[in-house]
Formats: structure tokens, sequence, C-alpha cells
């Protein structure tokens, strides 16, 4: 066992913080205060070739794994995680087309997501059902001919509406009204198509620069050639694409992590107090320990998991230790760096305070804390019941 990265993963996280660190970081606080999403900044994202990391290099990917993924988006994360998240979400919603979709959807939708021209999104969350998939209402009738209606609502979604969307997979009971069991499927769903129409964005505590709005759908029609992956395997798929979506989100929240402490580590040593820098009291450098502490812990559970994951270990209480473990770490650092930037931690020009608004939504998207306990709790043998 070692714990080293290859060359090529130090030169890929290398390249990434620097081009995060240049054109990223500065940035950041200005978008979160607009709270717009950076059309052209994302698509820098893309010409570094952060979005092609995990596809298949037939479809124009570099043919690398999870783990390479997920030590760019923990760059870009320390820059900015409202950047990361749109960037990871538009990752994960295109690789559930790249591994489950039919040769022609991969090759009509996929080639301008791979580059990072475009953006996508998955869509399961409801207003009446989130952490409950089960509970989810959007219907999908099949009207004949190979075309299916959709109606519904989804809430929450990212990437849905920016100048840039191009689909997004949206999750429809396609099983009969009165079937015994819901049966799902994933519907990709271009963003001109009739009848799919957004909400304004959400105003928001944290992702400001994150696109988030509501769905509607009122009779939007698509053929069969809309389904991804079997018919009736969509909550399927939607678990896939979570799995993917939980350890890069693991990943935004340890670049967050990471920058809360070269924050506080920076102001530690910068301010005076009692006639000696911050960092020369012993109950700042107790802080900033138990922040590093918690920084590695994240990392190498997210590192782990990641591992796990492109070695095809289904490991599920180590992918939910991750994204938990990263996601709460990830609060908790920011707001060590806040308590020691003193009352400037509280004031919005700080970025402290932007990591605390940005990663409180972290413990609760992708299966909340008490969703990953449970499976964590499950993954040790105990018998686990959701409902
Ligand atoms: C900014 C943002 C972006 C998002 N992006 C997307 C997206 O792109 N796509 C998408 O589909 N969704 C997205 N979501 C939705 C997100 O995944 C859900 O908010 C999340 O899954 C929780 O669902 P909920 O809000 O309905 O809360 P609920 O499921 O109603 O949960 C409420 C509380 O109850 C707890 N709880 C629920 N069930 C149990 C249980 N069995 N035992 C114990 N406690 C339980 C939860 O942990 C939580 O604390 C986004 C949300 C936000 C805020």
């Amino acid at each position: 066992m070692h714990f080293e990265l290859t060359a090529d993963q130090k030169e890929l996280k290398e390249t990434i913080r620097d081009f995060a660190q240049r054109e990223v970081a500065p940035k950041a606080q200005e978008l979160d205060r607009e709270g717009r999403f950076p059309v052209e900044l994302f698509q820098r994202v893309g010409e570094m070739g952060v979005m092609a990391i995990p596809f298949p290099q037939e479809l124009g990917g570099m043919g690398l794994g999870v783990f390479d993924a997920v030590l760019a988006i923990e760059e870009l994360a320390r820059a900015d995680q409202s950047l990361a998240v749109s960037t990871m979400v538009s990752m994960a919603s295109g690789l559930t087309v790249a591994r489950f979709g039919t040769q022609d959807q991969k090759e009509r939708w996929l080639p301008e997501i791979i580059s990072g021209q475009k953006i996508c999104s998955i869509a399961g969350t409801e207003p009446g059902a989130g952490s409950d998939t089960g509970g989810f209402a959007t219907r999908a009738t099949q009207l004949g001919n190979g075309q299916w209606s959709l109606t519904g609502e989804k809430a929450f979604i990212t990437n849905a509406g920016t100048p840039i969307s191009l689909f997004t997979l949206i999750l429809a009971i396609t099983s009969d009204k009165d079937a015994e069991r819901k049966k799902f499927s994933l519907f990709l769903t271009p963003n001109d198509a009739k009848g799919y129409t957004r909400g304004k964005g959400y105003d928001k505590m944290g992702w400001r620069s994150s696109d988030t709005r509501q769905l509607y759908l009122d009779d939007c029609q698509l053929g069969e050639e809309s389904i991804v992956g079997e018919l009736h395997g969509g909550r399927h798929l939607l678990h896939k694409g979570y799995q993917a979506a939980r350890i890069w989100l693991a990943a935004c929240s340890l670049g967050l992590a990471q920058a809360s402490l070269d924050h506080a580590i920076g102001y530690a040593k910068e301010r005076q107090a009692f006639g000696r820098p911050l960092e020369r009291l012993q109950l700042i450098q107790q802080m900033i320990a138990q922040m590093a502490i918690k920084v590695e812990t994240a990392r190498l559970l997210t590192y782990r998991a990641a591992w796990q994951i492109d070695q095809g270990i289904d490991d599920m209480g180590a992918l939910s230790m991750a994204k938990m473990g990263a996601t709460e770490i990830g609060t908790e650092v920011a707001d060590l760096a806040v308590q020691i930037s003193g009352g400037w931690g509280f004031m919005d020009d700080c970025p402290a305070s932007r990591y605390l608004r940005d990663n409180r939504i972290c413990t609760i998207g992708d299966g909340s804390s008490q969703i990953q306990t449970m499976l964590i709790a499950r993954s040790c043998g105990l018998d686990v019941n959701f409902t």
C-alpha cells in the first residue's frame, strides 16, 4: 500500500491548481455577490480538459478515472466551490449518458458536454420529495407511436437554466397508475423541448454562482429514443449518477476545507493581537492543528473511496463515509476559519464567510448526512430501515 500520486496525477493536480488559483479564485467573491453563473469561466474549465477527464477516449474524453476527476474538482473547489459543483454535476449527468445511453445519444449529446462548451443536469428531487426517491410524482404517460408525455415538477435542480444548458436527465414514473410498485425511467430532455420550462433561479445561502431552479413539465412530449438505459430502470441510473456525484461532492468539500485552512494560516501569520501575530497564540495553533487533521481525514476518506470506484470495488460504506465525512468536515473547518478571522469572518468580503455558506448544502444534497449515516450503519451489518 502506498499513498503517492503518480507523476501524471501530480501534474494534473498542479496544472488545475495553477489555473484555478490564477483564473478562478480572483473572481469567486464577485460572482458570489452577483449570483451569476459564469459561462466563460465554465468554458475555460472545459478548455483546460477538466470535463473530459472521466469520459472514454472514443467519445473525446481523456479516459481517466473517477479518482483523477476528484483531484481536479478538489483544486477547482479550493478556488470556488460553486464552479466546482456546476462542473461535477455536468460531469456526473454526462457520465450517466456515456455509461448507459445509446450510441446515438452519446454521439448527439455528449461532445459539447465533454468539451465543456455546454452544461447538463440530472433532476430527481421534487417539491414533495427529495431523500425519499420513491415519493417522486412526475409521470410519463405512453401516447402510442413510441411517444411519451411528461408532466410534473422538479425542485432545486443544478445547471438546468444557464445560457449554455443543453439537456436535463429527468426521472419520471413510467409504470401504470394502478401498478403495485412505481417504476421510473430517465428521460434525456433537451432544453428546448416543448412543454419543458424552468423557473427563475432561487435566492440561495451559498452556491450563488451555480444555477439552481425549479423545472416544470406540462405535457412535454418525448420519443422513446429519449429514454436513457432500460425502460423502468431509471431509479437505478439515478442512484448510479448520484454515486458519482457523491464522491465528487466530497471532493468539493475537501477543496473548500483546504481553502479554509489556507486562509486561516495566512490570516494567523498576518494579524497581530497582544503585540504578536495570531500564529503565536497557542489556542489559534490548536484550532489550526485541528483543521489540518480534519482536512487530511477528508482527503484520505475521499481518495480511498474514489480509488475503490476505479478498481470496481463496490463499497457503499466507504462511499458514504467519504461523502458524509468530507462534507461535515468542510463545514467544521470553514467554521473554524471564520472563528480565526474574528469579526472580519462575519463579513461578506471575508472568503471564510463564503466557504461556510457554500458548504452548508453539501451535508444535505446528494444524500443527506442522515441518509449516509443509515447507509454506513447498514454497511456495518445493522438492520437499517429507511421508513
Ligand atoms: C443548491 C441545491 C442544488 C441541488 N441540486 C440538485 C440536482 O441537481 N438534482 C437533484 O435531483 N436534486 C438537487 N438538489 C436537491 C437535494 O439533493 C435535496 O434537497 C436533498 O436530497 C434532500 O431532499 P429534501 O430537500 O427533499 O429534504 P427531505 O428529504 O425532505 O429531508 C428533510 C430532512 O429529513 C431528513 N431525513 C429524510 N429522510 C430521513 C430518514 N429516513 N431518516 C432520518 N432523516 C431523514 C433529511 O436528512 C433532512 O435533514 C439540490 C438542492 C439544493 C439546495
